[in-house]
């Protein structure tokens, strides 16, 4: 069997399946789990787009050869709408036992007498089935090609957690992280190793996550942002250096075009992020793109990501990101600092980290997409990149590294909280915080959630390599 395949599920959806699965009456239960599909080279994961619990007694019932099954008009409807619209089978249910689980000789006969003909009526869309321990899962998935592979399962959700068949000893932590492993242990610092994390926007707040990151050690990181440096952005992009503005072209005093001509040959924002990365890391993977992220080829390489931190200011890459968190089942946060300024007068300063968890409230869901600024940015963007050393609002936003810090700081703490599995339990599923410095004031924001939303909703919802993503052409 193969073992590159995983089940991704959101916090809210394990909740629902493992106290359906685990009433504390020591008994075995069923479900069926409708999935998405992402294929990547890291490996195939199965979305889960609705988890549908099987009731004791009428769809799942005493079976003649096994001890318990699920009813064929229970399989019958599933199957069905799976067919319809595309999506993986896969069966649930559960053992006894804690930290191990594998199907039982039973379990295997019923998959070899069924699989065939449900991969057959699921026009080669791939089905199978999941067993529980408390703290273990076992996967069995066929696919046309005639293959079994092994799953593993993903909790998307706050904290973030990985079932296996059979605990996985994690690798003694390279003595570099000695003191970080000594709050994550072994194992976090394993999953850092093993994690692949993009970072939108290399500015001020990209550059100081792009630091975090890598001096944390994750093990992949992918840098995506169109522009070169230029000489404002010295005072706060971390690692740039003057010569990478190319300071005798850039310098006020030239004529404009020679100041055009210098940014030409200003050092790509992503180059620099990169370059502090190899600083930090003698083993990070680095992928560096200088490009849109709303360039379909680009954002495609998005989706096999752990994590997404944004820390681009622009409504279109808030709405592909968005969109990929919750069709690939794939966390984002959101950060950014602003001050207002109204009359010439400062009015608000503050810092924002949001962070997004599938399944539950999103940017769009929240106004935070507005959809002037989508048609605003789509219509203007040929003309804005022209003229974008004289015009560009972003560029010349008030702005400073301290403000940016407090921003980067917490999306990354968040996160590595997240991952390492040290959230409470009692946290709250998203997590949005302002910092207003001006009144010293900390707010936390629960994300609202609206049905029918086209981002998080069930246009889009775990369905992956099946659904588009909102790019344009390259
Ligand atoms: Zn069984
Ligand atoms: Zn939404």
């Amino acid at each position: 069997m193969n073992s590159d395949w995983s089940v991704v599920i959101t916090g809210e959806q394990w909740g629902h399946l493992r106290g359906h699965l685990f009433p504390g009456d020591g008994d075995e239960h069923g479900a069926i789990l409708r999935c998405g599909i992402a294929s990547s080279p890291r490996g195939t994961r199965l979305l889960v787009r609705d988890v549908v619990l099987a009731l004791d007694g009428i769809d799942y019932v005493a079976g003649i050869r096994g001890y318990r099954k699920l009813t064929a008009e229970f399989v019958a409807d599933n199957i069905d709408t799976c067919a319809r619209e595309s999506l993986a089978y896969i069966a649930v249910h559960n053992h006894g036992g804690i930290d191990s689980v594998d199907f039982s000789g039973t379990d295997m006969g019923s998959h070899e007498r069924g699989y065939p003909a449900l991969l057959d009526i699921n026009a080669g869309v791939p089905v199978g089935a999941l067993v529980f321990a408390s703290n273990a899962v076992a996967g069995d998935i066929w696919t046309s090609d005639g293959k079994r592979h092994s799953a593993s399962l993903r909790v998307v959700g706050r904290p973030q957690l990985s079932l296996t068949r059979e605990p996985v000893p994690a690798k003694v932590a390279d003595p570099t992280y000695d003191r970080q492993a000594r709050i994550f242990g072994d194992r976090g610092q394993a999953i850092l190793a093993s994690s692949k994390v993009a970072v939108v926007g290399l500015g001020g707040i990209g550059s100081l996550i792009g630091e975090y990151l890598a001096r944390l050690g994750v093990g992949e990181l992918l840098y995506i942002d169109p522009d070169r440096l230029d000489p404002t952005n010295l005072p706060r992009v971390v690692g740039a250096r003057r010569s990478d503005v190319v300071p005798l072209l850039q310098d006020e005093s030239r004529p404009r075009w020679v100041r055009a001509l210098g940014a030409r040959f200003a050092t790509q924002k992503v180059k620099v992020a990169a370059r502090v990365a190899r600083q930090a890391s003698r083993k990070v993977q680095i992928t560096t793109v200088a490009r849109s992220v709303v360039e379909t080829d680009v954002a495609a390489l998005l989706t096999d990501c752990d994590h997404i931190f944004l820390a681009a200011d622009s409504a279109l890459a808030r709405r592909l990101v968005n969109s990929v968190t919750h069709q690939y089942l794939i966390p984002n946060t959101q950060v950014g600092s602003k001050v207002s300024v109204i009359d010439g007068q400062i009015a608000d300063i503050f810092s924002v980290s949001r962070m997004s968890i599938p399944g539950s409230g999103c940017l769009q869901c929240n106004g935070l997409i507005p959809a002037w600024k989508l048609t605003e940015e789509a219509t203007s963007d040929v003309q804005r990149r022209r003229q974008r050393y004289i015009e560009d609002d972003d560029i010349h936003a008030p702005s400073v590294i301290t403000l940016n810090a407090v921003a980067a700081s917490r999306a990354v703490d968040d996160w590595l909280m997240t991952i390492g599995g040290l959230t409470q339990s009692g946290a709250s599923a998203d997590h949005w915080v302002s910092y207003h410095p001006l009144t010293d004031e900390v707010i936390e924001h629960e994300p609202a959630k609206s049905t029918g939303c086209p981002h998080c909703g069930p246009n889009r919802f775990a369905l992956g390599d099946r659904a588009q993503l909102p790019t344009k052409p390259s």
